[in-house]
């Protein structure tokens, strides 16, 4: 008998884990909740998304953990009723803003794996190259490669540039 508290006390625990979770995704994401993307409507693939991209910058702020997520994001939004600024994603879209600078390739497209293996040609010039460095093609080459790395720093709360 000793068990059987401990096994409701999970199964409530579980139940307001899931619970919040519907919450949130039903606030943010309609009902039936659909990603702000693509629409995709499987409710096991959507997530919360933070519009401006400071996901992991705002979740240090809020539990002193970047990697915190999931539950406590969920019960971190419920209990806060909710506040702007988020939004619902797949997980793909998710996944997709944040590897293209904020934005899903959906929406802006991303270079293609060639033309990163393309850039990357480009940007491997050898040591001590400085010429070969300041022409306009590698310059582009640069910044492109630049703005990628730039975004995920910002979401890392290490640049706030751009
Ligand atoms: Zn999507
Ligand atoms: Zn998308």
């Amino acid at each position: 008998m000793g068990q059987k508290g401990f096994v409701n006390n999970a199964v409530g625990l579980r139940f307001r884990n899931i619970r919040d979770r519907i919450d949130a995704i039903r606030h943010y994401g309609g009902n039936p909740p659909r990603c702000a993307c693509c629409g995709e409507d499987q409710f096991s693939l959507l997530s919360i998304d933070h519009i401006d991209g400071g996901g992991n910058e705002e979740r240090e702020k809020l539990f002193g953990d970047r990697r915190l997520c999931g539950h406590d994001m969920y019960r971190y939004l419920r209990n806060n009723g909710f506040p702007d600024g988020y939004q619902v994603l797949c997980y793909s879209c998710n996944t997709g803003k944040r590897d293209n600078m904020g934005n899903c390739p959906h929406k802006v497209p991303a270079p293609s794996p060639d033309e990163f293996l393309r850039l990357f040609d480009v940007l491997r010039v050898g040591q001590g190259n400085w010429a070969a460095t300041e022409t306009d093609e590698y310059q582009a080459a640069f910044q492109a490669v630049q703005r990628k790395w730039q975004f995920g720093k910002k979401t890392e709360g290490v640049s706030e540039a751009d």
